[in-house]
């Protein structure tokens, strides 16, 4: 019995090196406040700062996600540092209602949805938060 204990904490162990190679994913409470670079609270209430591309950086701005439960996919580049994956590969998902939610802006004046927030690229007023499901079309 105490043998496969041991197997079993090996096979623990085995999994959590696993996931420091590229492909990580990032769970926690988003922190989006004015004058500090975004980050999510871990679990263990530990701030990782969250970094990506341009839109990506828009979308972590928002403070309307303030808050929110969010899976972000992406490497660290430092203990404390996230990279997420570019924008056009979704790393980016929000927990809502038990269920995991791409991020979108819609307008619906000229019926266009965009992935970052601010005004509409067509009547110019502002978009609004639009959480879907990733099977939606
Ligand atoms: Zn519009």
């Amino acid at each position: 019995m105490r043998f496969c204990l041991c197997l079993l904490a090996l096979a623990a162990v085995s999994a959590s090196a696993a996931d420091l190679h590229p492909g990580e994913t990032l769970r926690g409470k988003l922190v989006v406040r004015d004058g500090k670079p975004p980050a999510v609270e871990t679990a263990e209430h530990k701030l990782v700062i969250l970094d990506g591309d341009e839109p990506t950086r828009k979308v972590l701005g928002d403070q309307r996600l303030n808050g929110f439960e969010v899976e972000a996919k992406g490497r660290f580049t430092a203990p404390d540092r996230f990279l997420i994956d570019p924008i056009h590969t979704h790393g980016l998902l929000v927990h809502q209602g038990g269920k995991l939610k791409m991020i979108t802006y819609w307008c619906d004046t000229c019926s266009i949805r965009s992935y970052t927030p601010g005004p509409c690229v067509c009547c110019q007023r502002e978009t609004t938060l639009d959480l879907r499901d990733p099977d939606e079309p």
